[in-house]
């Protein structure tokens, strides 16, 4: 592409993306992002702060290429750099991370700032489902954060990736940003203090690394599993920590596993670790999963049926609630892209991938309809008393073929068919000793019922 069918790709998504999105997220998150470079398929956005940049590449991000995929046929790559900091370094700086920092060249950022993650303004206790999977650790951070856990120091949260931890995390940081102001909180991950750690060393800053954390009132660690890559690092870490924790500041710490199960962490930290509140986030019931689908779709206004809502949190393969908002964003943007009605039926053709493939189960009313039409007989003639051979062949072959492919009891069969469980019982016995005799007519029989199950399960 030339340089200007670039930049007219950039317009032509802006007038895109204004028809979809409403014109307080185009002011708030849009209009200030600039176009700063264009090369090989790479689109280069700059925004104007670390707040937007994060918030488009978390909201935006995939709406834009899907806006240049169809516009265009072309898998478009979008980047964000931040106001200050060239393209060419923010992508050298993607390249390898390690060097990340060196590229941050805005002098509005110091390097404490740098070395800290800025609270989501989205991750807050409202915005929070609490249910089973999650209420130990919510109720944890809930109290840390009025300031009700100083026994329980730190607060240990562990569970899969996507669970919410870090959003919980953060709904502790905003709650003590907006009720104890002059509180300060130091946000930071594993991965960001090792680099601060290193970063510090080679030019010489520790003094200021060391006062920089002197000064905390809050930590907030995010993924604190990642120190144990560094043995020196953990050493710094054992010393802040230990200071913290003596000068009885609140600490909470997330990771993808208990204190134990992390390699090669100190024996040492480990202990700290466990010397506080250790919580547990699971993965989400069914029902915590419909109530957090629900709460984002109020939450952004969006609106999705009722019916796609439940079938997306039965059959999403991932326990994650990250790739479950992600699924539902996906539906969200399809819908407005395509204008097409969202159903389960347009889901389940077209995100197919997201959702466990489940063979309908047929109910025992859709067995006994498919055995009624092969033998040409009705289900109260079935229920009937009659030991008339014509009944009585489909009727054991109905109550087996139920037996075998639904969940349902001999009891409930029973009184489907008029039957005490024991009664039941025989017939499933007869038709399977039937089987084991190799029965040419029960096997075929059966073959042939099988083969109608299946077309009617299609
Ligand atoms: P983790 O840190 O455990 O990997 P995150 O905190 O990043 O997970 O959560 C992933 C996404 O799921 C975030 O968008 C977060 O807002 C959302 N999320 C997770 N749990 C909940 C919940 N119980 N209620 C509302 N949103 C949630
Ligand atoms: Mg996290």
């Amino acid at each position: 592409m030339a340089n200007n069918d670039k930049k007219a790709s950039w317009q032509h998504i802006f007038n895109e993306i204004k028809e979809k999105i409403t014109d307080e997220e185009i002011l708030k998150w849009i209009k200030d992002l600039k176009v700063v470079s264009i090369e090989a398929n790479t689109i280069t956005l700059e925004a104007p702060n670390k707040y937007i940049k994060m918030w488009v590449e978390d909201h935006y991000i995939d709406y834009l290429k899907d806006i240049l995929k169809n516009s265009y046929q072309i898998e478009t790559n979008i980047k964000i750099t931040l106001k200050g900091v060239k393209a060419r370094e923010t992508e050298k700086a993607e390249n390898k991370a390690e060097n990340h920092e060196e590229t941050i060249s805005d002098k509005h950022v110091s390097n404490n700032d740098y070395f800290s993650v800025p609270l989501n303004k989205y991750y807050t206790f409202e915005t929070f489902v609490a249910g089973k999977s999650n209420r130990f650790a919510y109720a944890a951070c809930m109290n840390a954060a009025k300031g009700f856990e100083r026994l329980n120091n730190p607060i240990y949260i562990h569970g899969d990736v996507g669970l919410g931890k870090t959003h919980l995390m953060h709904a502790v940081g905003n709650y003590i940003r907006i009720n104890f102001p002059k509180k300060n909180i130091l946000c930071i991950t594993g991965e960001l203090f090792l680099k601060e750690y290193v970063k510090s060393l080679q030019n010489k800053h520790m003094i200021e690394f060391k006062e920089k954390y002197d000064a905390i009132d809050v930590l907030l660690f995010d993924d604190v599993q990642i120190i144990s890559k560094g043995p020196a690092t953990m050493d710094e870490f054992f010393f802040l920590f230990s200071k913290l924790y003596s000068n009885d500041k609140q600490i909470i710490l997330t990771s993808n596993s208990l204190p134990d199960d992390i390699i090669d962490l100190d024996k040492r930290l480990s202990s700290r670790f466990q010397s506080g509140l250790i919580v547990e986030i699971g993965t989400p019931s069914i029902d915590e999963k419909i109530a957090i689908i629900e709460n984002y779709l109020k939450i952004n206004k969006y609106y999705i049926s009722n019916d796609v809502v439940k079938f997306v949190a039965e059959n999403i393969k991932s326990d994650s609630t990250r790739d479950l908002l992600g699924v539902i964003n996906t539906i969200v943007v399809k819908g407005q892209l395509y204008n097409v009605e969202i159903t389960v039926d347009y889901i389940q053709s077209e995100l197919k991938n997201f959702f466990l493939q489940r063979d309908k189960v047929l109910s025992p009313n859709e067995i006994i309809q498919i055995v009624c039409e092969y033998y040409n007989i009705k289900l109260i003639d079935m229920q009937s008393k009659s030991r008339a051979v014509n009944i009585v062949t489909p009727r054991n072959m109905a109550i087996y073929l139920i037996y075998k492919n639904t969940p349902s009891s001999l009891k409930s069969i029973g009184s489907i068919f008029n039957r005490d469980h024991s009664t039941i019982k025989n017939s499933i016995t007869k038709i399977e000793n039937e089987i084991k005799n190799n029965n040419e007519y029960t096997i075929n029989t059966l073959k042939e019922l099988k083969n109608r199950m299946n077309v009617f399960q299609r």
